[in-house]
């Protein structure tokens, strides 16, 4: 069983973003970036299926500049067997990264694709959902367990006020939640071993795919400030603050 896991380089979640002065997005510049950490918890998801037996290849790809190269390498060293890498420095939104998924589904073929719920530099949550329309395939997101049996994916996933089990026919595509797993840490000679793998590349007019965003950003703005708290020196006058100042009493 091939697994296919997408995996994005994005700002690095430690890192504190700063808006641009013209409000046209996100300074990238000399800031550390790395995979986004969902993709981590479905790169680990699919070695742990290879692990057990169940898959017999993880194929990582990543979609965007060359630098994704190095995303790719994490996937590798975490244990995926190849990588591809979608060229394109053109912005790609996720219908564009859906739309070359599908093309590399066509392609490879996979039993399984594992993506991240969402990605953490735009918050779409939509890639997976729209890859999934357009494959043709069923899926389910937000996974916080996944068992491989009888050619079925059995994903159970955090609802209001409880949990879901569904049942999906192979092949499907499945996205993560935080509580799937914990991703592995990385060692140094793993870390050596991802250099000898192979990463081919590709470009998106390769696969055909026409990656024209469809959607402009108007303006991105920094949270307003909050204000400073204040130290209040007992009970008391906290609830008479509340009661006079915040009036929520
Ligand atoms: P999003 O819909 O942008 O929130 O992203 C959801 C998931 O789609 C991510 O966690 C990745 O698994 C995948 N994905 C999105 N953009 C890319 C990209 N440029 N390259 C590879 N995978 C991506």
């Amino acid at each position: 069983m091939k697994v296919l896991v997408p995996v994005k380089r994005v700002i690095d979640y430690n890192v504190n973003v700063r808006v641009k002065s013209d409000n046209t997005g996100v300074d990238i510049a000399n800031v550390k970036m790395s995979m986004n950490p969902f993709d981590e918890i479905a790169v680990e998801e699919a070695v742990r299926l290879k692990e057990a037996r169940v898959a017999t290849e993880v194929i990582a790809v990543s979609c965007g500049v060359t630098q994704c190269q190095e995303t790719l390498r994490t996937a590798l060293a975490i244990g995926a067997d190849r990588a591809i890498l979608v060229e394109s420095a053109d912005e790609l939104q996720p219908l564009a990264v859906a739309k070359i998924l599908k093309a590399l589904v066509d392609q490879e073929k996979p039993e399984l694709v594992i993506l991240g719920k969402q990605a953490i530099d735009d918050d779409s949550n939509q890639t997976g959902q729209m890859l999934a329309a357009l494959a043709g395939l069923p899926q389910a997101t937000f996974a916080s367990k996944l068992t491989i049996a009888d050619g079925k994916a059995m994903v159970s996933r955090e609802v209001d006020g409880g949990a879901e089990t569904l049942s999906l026919k192979l092949p499907a595509v499945v996205t993560t939640d935080l509580r799937l797993n914990e991703p592995r840490y990385v060692t140094l000679p793993n870390i050596m071993k991802a250099k000898k793998k192979p990463l081919s590349t590709v470009k998106p007019a390769d696969l055909g795919v026409d990656v024209t965003p469809r959607l402009k950003t108007l303006k991105v703005t920094e949270p307003a400030k909050r204000s400073a708290g204040v130290m209040v020196p007992d009970v008391k006058t906290l609830v008479e603050k509340l009661k006079t100042e915040a009036k929520v009493l």
